[in-house]
């Protein structure tokens, strides 16, 4: 079974197509969406019917719930919070109603999958240090959970004596007695100063079960132009260059 993850998409209409040239090229059995399909980027309302169709499951982020009216703008920046102005005036009422109904968390008997945190998944708190993955592997009781929010790719992992530790590795192997938590990164804005976008795939078979994070490119100049041409704060499509 080959399960490929993605996660904060963020209205980039550029990078999610070019993750549909890797989605026919890695031919997964399952599709999972982890959620902000909407803020910051011009293309809203294009990228959540896009992930609509190509994911199995789709989960809502911080920026959906927003979108909805179903999160406060007081926790969002300044320029987070001008982009979700602009993204409310886009969406259609049908589409605001689509990204209310989505869930927070998904609990899969071997697998769990969240955009924050497993603890409290609608108070978005980030997991950034081992100390935040500590605090949140009692919360599920699956051996793995996929997360996204922070937009950096991260494998954290603890042993059996509660240990938790950071894998600088890009591609492991999933040992018996370890569990881990594995933010899969974002597909169109990547803030761990790699620009390119990240999704994650998770192959398990009767032998063994294994993770890898892929980086691909995208025609970032395109979709900068298009934050621009839509009236949103110019640093939106600045920071796309350089992955922060
Ligand atoms: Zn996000």
């Amino acid at each position: 079974m080959k399960h490929l993850i993605f996660s904060d998409v963020h209205g980039n209409l550029e990078a999610l197509e070019a993750l549909l040239v890797q989605i026919q090229k890695e031919r997964p059995d399952r599709i999972f969406f982890l959620g902000d399909a909407v803020g910051y980027g011009a293309n809203p309302s294009e990228c959540l019917h896009q992930i609509a169709e190509i994911a199995d499951l789709v989960l809502a982020g911080n920026h959906d719930y927003a979108a909805a009216g179903l999160t406060s703008l007081e926790f969002f920046n300044p320029l987070a919070r001008q982009a979700m102005l602009w993204t409310q005036s886009e969406l259609l009422p049908d589409e605001k109603l689509y990204l209310a109904s989505l869930p927070v968390i998904i609990h899969l008997p071997h697998l769990c999958l969240v955009h924050s945190s497993p603890r409290e998944p609608k108070k978005w708190h980030y997991i950034l240090t081992e100390q935040d993955a500590a605090e949140n592997f009692p919360f599920f009781t699956s051996p793995i959970c996929f997360i996204g929010h922070s937009h950096r790719v991260q494998i954290m992992l603890t042993d059996r004596a509660g240990n938790c530790w950071q894998s600088l590795d890009q591609s492991i192997l999933l040992e018996e007695g370890y569990r881990y938590i594995i933010n899969v990164g974002s597909v169109g804005q990547p803030r761990d100063y790699d620009p390119r976008g990240a999704y994650c795939i998770y192959e398990e078979n009767s032998h063994k079960k294994r993770i890898q994070i892929y980086r691909f490119e995208y025609n970032i100049s395109k979709t900068q132009h298009k934050i621009i041409q839509a009236g949103l704060p110019y640093p939106l499509a600045e920071r796309l260059s350089f992955g922060i």
